[in-house]
């Protein structure tokens, strides 16, 4: 059996953590945060997520605290149906829910299924060495940690692939997003379906999470990242560029606060 270390405690560093110790490993993880906050908003786990999450033994954990979701809507800014994808097809063939659940949600049960002593906060990794037998982490708190293998699970921004890979580069999908969770209450919220609209001023998503709470993303096209006028931001900005589209947008607009709102250029790996 080896000996690993994980770097990031996300989704991915966490479930690998669980992975790797049911298969008899060695496992210590290392997050920068020094705490794990209730940040985030909602993600939508596929069928098959599901399944992996059986695989270790995490379903009956992550099952309630998410709710199934049997449909995909894509809708115009009137609210008229583009197109809507029966995602029951894929329940029925692999036998699980698709699921919306919080981020913050999912963490906490990845968290919460690993052995105390398992996850170490506070340590960010600076950069690492590497021998024929062994990799050496070095931490920007001074502290360093010795294993036979490395798991790269710090993010879009990772400095473990900036180090071994440094020719991939996040690279700006030519968009910028805003998300928040809103308890709901609000008519005509979906309650088991997803749904994105189409419109000209942008694009809205719709995802039902858990104990009557709805995930919600806006999306505008923006040619340049960090754009200053859009990182400035408010509801108010929002409800005046989403104004024309279909109920329950405004409403749910109007429902969240700003305090609510995380906004973030979009990235993918080039
Ligand atoms: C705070 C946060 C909120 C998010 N909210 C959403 C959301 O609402 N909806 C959505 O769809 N996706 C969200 N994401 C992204 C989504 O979770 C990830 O894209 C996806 O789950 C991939 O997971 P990951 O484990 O690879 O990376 P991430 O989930 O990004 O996790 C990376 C982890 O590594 C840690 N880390 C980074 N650098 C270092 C370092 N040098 N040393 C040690 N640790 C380090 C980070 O603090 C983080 O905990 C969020 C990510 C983060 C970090």
């Amino acid at each position: 059996m080896a000996d690993f270390l994980i770097v990031g405690a996300g989704i991915g560093g966490l479930a690998t953590a669980q992975a790797l110790l049911r298969l008899g490993h060695g496992v210590r993880v290392y997050e920068a945060a020094a705490e794990l906050r209730e940040i985030g908003a909602g993600v939508v786990l596929g069928a098959n997520a599901m399944r992996a999450l059986d695989e270790l033994g995490l379903h009956a954990a992550v099952r309630p605290v998410g709710t199934p979701l049997t449909a995909v809507h894509l809708l115009d800014e009137h609210g008229r149906v583009l197109n809507r994808a029966d995602t029951t097809a894929f329940t029925a063939r692999l036998g699980y829910d698709n699921l919306g659940v919080h981020r913050a949600d999912l963490q906490r049960e990845l968290l919460r299924a690993l052995p105390p002593g398992v996850v170490h906060l506070g340590h960010r990794l600076a950069h690492f060495e590497q021998t024929a037998t062994h990799v050496t982490v070095f931490f920007e708190n001074g502290a360093q940690a010795t294993a036979e293998a490395l798991v790269a699970a710090d993010g879009i921004r990772s400095r473990v692939r900036r180090q071994l890979l440094p020719a991939s580069q996040p690279r700006y999908a030519g968009y910028t997003c805003w998300r928040a969770t809103v308890r709901a209450g609000i008519p005509g919220l979906p309650t088991s379906g997803t749904s994105e609209t189409w419109g000209r001023a942008g694009r809205f998503g719709l995802v039902p999470v858990a104990d009557g709470r709805l995930y919600w993303f806006a999306c505008l096209n923006s040619p340049e990242a960090n754009n200053p006028v859009l990182r400035a931001y408010r509801v108010a900005d929002l409800q005046r560029h989403f104004a024309g589209f279909h109920a329950p947008i405004p409403q749910v607009l109007a429902a969240t606060t700003d305090a609510d709102l995380l906004w973030g250029d979009l990235y993918d790996l080039a």
